[in-house]
């Protein structure tokens, strides 16, 4: 079933965020969507809705550095979109700024109930990725390993991607999306939903 997504809440800051987990908004159980500056994110999230211009995709990469959260109606979740990581052009004090935010959120965070990593299919595992990875299968939280952009990779290799993600995050194989075809739109909207309801 479609997402009808509303955007809710955008943090920027630590301040920001602390407020924010002692209100409401984070009372609701929510996923997260974590994954590298232009992994293909505010697409899917944009798909997921059906609508074009939700979330921003950018034509310059790494521009969105705020955590949005979008509620999901009529399922009654949250997901949290959490800033890109990994774009070369940023300050180290940003990079770290960046890091705190996002640890804070992942560790204190009282109905995240997921994480979503996201992945880009063509590209070989990256360091970034797999210490994001290591990161989180290390919490609590379980983890749904997304490869991204799959219309742009041959069957072959997204087979082979896959079991690489598979055997390095120790996990079930990442479930494929493509924003320009649609191909595991829905499988990821179950998935979500599931994972964020345990429906
Ligand atoms: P974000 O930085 O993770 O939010 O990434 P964007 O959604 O802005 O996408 C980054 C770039 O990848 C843009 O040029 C998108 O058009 C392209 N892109 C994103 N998803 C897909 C996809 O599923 N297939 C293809 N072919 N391109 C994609």
């Amino acid at each position: 079933m479609a997402f009808h997504l509303h955007l809710l809440d955008t943090i920027y800051t630590q301040q920001q965020l602390r407020a924010a987990l002692e209100g409401e908004v984070f009372q609701t159980p929510h996923v997260a969507l974590a994954g590298r500056s232009n992994v293909g994110k505010s697409t899917l999230i944009n798909h997921l809705a059906g609508r074009k211009a939700l979330a921003k995709i950018s034509a310059t990469p790494g521009k969105t550095r705020s955590i949005n959260c979008y509620r999901v109606e009529p399922q009654g979740f949250m997901l949290v979109d959490l800033p890109g990581y990994g774009y070369a052009k940023r300050s180290k004090a940003e990079r770290e700024q960046w890091k705190r935010l996002i640890e804070e959120f992942l560790v204190n965070s009282p109905e995240l109930k997921a994480v979503a990593l996201l992945l880009d299919c063509r590209i070989e595992p990256q360091a970034n990725d797999q210490e994001m990875g290591a990161f989180l299968t290390q919490s609590r939280l379980p983890l749904l390993p997304v490869l991204t952009k799959a219309d742009k990779c041959k069957q072959r290799d997204r087979s082979h991607r896959q079991k690489q993600w598979m055997e390095i995050l120790r996990q079930n194989p990442p479930l494929l999306f493509s924003g320009t075809t649609g191909l595991g739109a829905e499988a990821l909207r179950e998935a979500l939903t599931k994972l964020a309801l345990g429906a």
